[in-house]
């Protein structure tokens, strides 16, 4: 079988790391390819005693100490944290880096979130899936169709997220917390204990699916049709 690419887009590299990282690094491990893409540096999230532009810097570095122990790459984004603009703009724009790295599988945020950004991101990926397979659509890389697209299991997204898939991740779960490490607010330093929530995640998950350790993806509803001929 062919290398297929699956790429984490998320509105803040938190997120992409710690809601999809789990994912991107068991396709990895299976070997496949694994790109992160977060919109902003998730830099207005600055603990007291640091400016936003010092924390996105830090949220950069963190990002690319994450993608090296995963060994996967990351791209960023910079438009401004908490502003993600709802503007096809920003949709072409992902749709472009879907095209470069020719993304074969998509997870993006639900949007069943209280967070604008996420909301706006979870909008946006959906038009760039579009964008990047539309013949039509010149831009600079060909067109390329997302065979799939998910959306993570994510303690702000969680409104009516109903689960459908589950991932054994249970082989690199270790690397996955290692790269949650690389961020600060992984610790509790911004206020929520990423790390406990999503390290006990990923134990519940597997729980419910036969696995130690598990992560948990929602289909998109398109995407639920099953045609058979015969049960
Ligand atoms: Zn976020």
């Amino acid at each position: 079988m062919a290398t297929t690419t699956l790429m984490a887009i998320a509105a803040h590299p938190g997120d992409a790391v710690f809601s999809m990282g789990g994912a991107v690094a068991q396709h990895v491990r299976n070997g496949g390819k694994g790109v992160f893409l977060s919109l902003t540096l998730g830099e207005k999230g600055a603990p007291a005693g640091i400016t936003a532009e010092q924390y996105g810097e830090t949220q950069r570095a963190a990002s690319m100490k994450a993608a090296k122990v995963l060994g996967a790459e990351f791209e960023l984004l910079t438009y401004p944290d908490a502003e993600i603009p709802l503007r096809d703009q920003a949709a072409l724009a992902v749709c472009d880096v879907i095209r470069k790295h020719q993304a074969d599988i998509v997870i993006t945020h639900w949007s069943g979130s209280w967070h604008k950004d996420h909301q706006h991101c979870h909008l946006l990926v959906r038009d760039a899936v579009f964008y990047a397979s539309l013949k039509t659509m010149n831009r600079q890389d060909p067109p390329h169709g997302v065979r799939k697209l998910f959306y993570a299991d994510n303690w702000e997204d969680a409104e009516n997220f109903k689960p459908d898939t589950y991932l054994d991740i249970t082989d690199v779960f270790d690397k996955f917390l290692a790269a949650g490490g690389a961020y600060p607010m992984w610790r509790g330093e911004t206020g929520f204990r990423y790390n406990d929530y999503y390290s006990s995640l990923a134990v519940m998950r597997g729980c419910l699916s036969g696995f130690k350790h598990a992560v948990a993806l929602m289909s998109d509803m398109s995407e639920r049709i099953t045609r058979l001929r015969t049960l």
